[in-house]
């Protein structure tokens, strides 16, 4: 499949030709215009390293990918589903903005914001939990990039702490959209109407049927009854996360993903004591077995449990709380 390249033309470099006349060329970014520094971060089909811009030291993450191992093992799909929903999302700032993309011979090369701080999930382990002030500003940023996703007719599919990124700031930026979905008509992506048919020929959703690894304790019930996702699956996952945050732990976890999956279709799992009541009528709400029951963004925005959040601009205005 053809390789697009994102932000091609940067910039523009005057140079006197051989006949003495002044050419202006457009200049793509490159790997040459950039430093690169340490290894963030290894993913099966890729390198994430620190980088810098030659030109104004402005910092990234780069995200190399070896073309050979990508299409060896036929994941040039993922690669270009991630692109392509990356260069939708570029307008908030929870979400892992791409800059842009080039190659050379053996690499494809993403340019990103650099998330300095890691995977959130990092930090929850480090802590074991986190406190009630802590789990409403990092579960309202999350909810708060989910919706601009979702306003732009992207489905994540795979929402969990470890694709959940911070900031210098410690301010969360979403990540890995290898497996979303683009849906047919954003125009009418907020009519509800957004349930995607898993059909027999989308090697998409079919490859990732099998292709829970690690990823079982956020996977909703209607993707394992039916293969179907909606927008409504994202919220499934963001209940796993809201739950997970307070009590340690997702709320789904058993022996083997098969017996996760029986839970999971069971809605079988507890609250442990001491669970703050608001958070568990909120998760409550979330852990629905029917999408169509589950709250609404908007509601959740205005359930008690996010009760002193200041939605919009000023979410990521202002400091987090301090972890502990
Ligand atoms: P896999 O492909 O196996 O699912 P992955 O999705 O984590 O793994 P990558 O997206 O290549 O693979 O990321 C590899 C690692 O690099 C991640 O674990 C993450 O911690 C780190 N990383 C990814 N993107 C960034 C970024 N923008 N800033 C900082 N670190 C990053």
């Amino acid at each position: 499949e053809e390789w697009r390249d994102r932000g091609a033309a940067v910039g523009a470099r005057q140079e006197t030709d051989s006949n003495g006349q002044v050419q202006t060329r457009v200049v793509k970014k490159g790997v040459k215009d950039f430093n690169f520094g340490r290894t963030l971060g290894e993913g099966s089909y890729s390198t994430v390293l620190a980088a810098t811009d030659r030109q104004n030291q402005k910092e990234y993450a780069i995200k190399v990918l070896d073309k050979r191992h990508i299409i060896k093992e036929k994941k040039v799909k993922y690669v270009n589903i991630e692109r392509d929903t990356l260069n939708r999302l570029t307008e908030h700032p929870g979400i892992v903005r791409l800059y842009y993309t080039f190659q050379d011979e053996r690499s494809l090369y993403f340019v990103l914001d650099l998330a300095s701080g890691g995977e959130l999930l990092g930090v929850l382990k480090k802590l074991g939990s986190f406190d009630i002030e802590c789990t409403q500003f990092y579960g309202a940023q999350i909810l708060d990039s989910v919706a601009y996703m979702h306003s732009r007719g992207v489905i994540h599919r795979d929402l969990k702490p470890e694709n959940v990124l911070l900031d210098r700031n410690m301010h969360t930026k979403i990540t890995d959209f290898g497996t979303a979905k683009i849906l047919p008509d954003p125009a009418a992506s907020g009519s509800g109407l957004d349930v995607v048919p898993g059909s027999p020929t989308d090697g998409a959703d079919n490859d990732r049927a099998n292709s829970f690894v690690g990823t079982a304790e956020y996977v909703s019930p209607e993707l394992l009854n039916r293969s179907n996702a909606c927008k409504a699956s994202d919220l499934w996952a963001f209940g796993c996360i809201i739950y997970q945050l307070i009590a340690g732990r997702p709320p789904f976890k058993a022996a083997n993903e098969y017996l996760t999956f029986q839970k999971i279709l069971s809605l079988q799992y507890t609250f442990p004591d001491g669970f703050p009541p608001a958070a568990r009528d909120l998760v409550e709400r979330l852990l629905v077995l029917d999408p169509a029951h589950r709250l609404p963004i908007e509601h959740i925005k205005n359930h008690e449990f996010f009760d002193g959040i200041q939605w919009g601009k000023n979410l990521w205005r202002n400091p987090p709380p301090h972890l502990k």
